[in-house]
């Protein structure tokens, strides 16, 4: 992908290396500076460590880099947010509609949202309550190490998260919530999983608009992309985990639909092909 040395979004809010209530308190200093000191000695570290069981890389990279040091990976979330701008942007003014541009907050280790405290392992997320995106960017190295390869295979993970973003303003979250509270679990999952695979289509159409207007892509990016909607597939991330596939237990759809959704809204650019509830109605 191409993006260095373009424009950045100023929609990015920074929030690496906080660590939470420990450093607030610790401002107060003396005594309890130290009893605080030694809580987070014994028990913070330890809590992290629970939070990052399994294969989770280590929390310490996704602090800010060292002064004078590029901060590579803010700037290509800020590349990724900012064209997504421009592309959802002309998207919402063809219907006349004026698209109200996301937060992105980077973090890492967990992070308090308008959704509650997250901890990093639970992967990007977009939160509804205060329409802004969270991404420890730690998470880029756990994509890879699950296989999904390069920088447009981050892209699509960013695009997904915006595709959220998108249906939270077109009213489809707040209906499908609604829709969920009149139906049992396993049809509320069924609708979540339908959510999800929307998002994934709005992630193509970020995908196709942005190669149309600004020529983004390098050879081999959309095999990326769809070689990341394989891997973060349910049925892939079951059977990786060591569990059959339970497709009950499926949140965000399997591998196949997810990359058919992907290449839906990656061939169409438009947002009326990426029905993933068409069938419902
Ligand atoms: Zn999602």
């Amino acid at each position: 992908m191409r993006w260095k040395g373009r424009k950045q979004s100023t929609n990015i809010e920074d929030r690496r290396g906080r660590k939470s209530s420990f450093r607030r308190k610790s401002s107060f200093g003396g005594i309890g500076f130290f009893i605080i000191l030694l809580l987070f000695l014994f028990f913070g570290q330890g809590k992290s460590l629970l939070d990052f069981s399994g294969s989770a890389p280590s929390p310490s990279q996704s602090q800010r880099p060292a002064n004078g040091k590029p901060d590579e990976a803010k700037e290509f979330i800020g590349v990724v947010l900012e064209i997504s701008e421009q592309v959802w942007g002309d998207i919402f003014a063809r219907s006349n509609a004026r698209y109200q541009k996301p937060k992105l907050v980077m973090f890492s280790n967990r992070v308090q949202s308008a959704c509650g405290i997250t901890s990093a392992a639970t992967g990007p997320f977009y939160c509804p309550g205060d329409n802004k995106i969270y991404i420890d960017p730690n998470f880029f190295s756990e994509l890879t190490r699950m296989g999904g390869r390069g920088d447009f295979a981050k892209a699509y993970v960013i695009a997904h998260e915006l595709g959220h973003h998108i249906q939270s303003l077109q009213g489809i979250s707040d209906k499908v919530t609604r829709m969920q509270q009149r139906t049992n679990a396993r049809q509320a999952n069924k609708l979540s999983v339908r959510l999800e695979l929307q998002a994934d289509c709005y992630a193509g159409i970020w995908a196709h608009h942005a190669e149309k207007k600004l020529h983004i892509l390098d050879d081999g990016d959309i095999e990326e992309a769809i070689n990341a909607a394989n891997v973060i597939g349910d049925d892939h991330m079951q059977r990786r985990a060591g569990m059959g596939v339970n497709t009950s237990a499926f949140t965000h759809g399997s591998s196949k639909q997810r990359v058919y959704w992907l290449k839906v809204g990656l061939l169409t650019g438009s947002v009326s092909k990426c029905d993933t509830f068409a069938d419902l109605r």
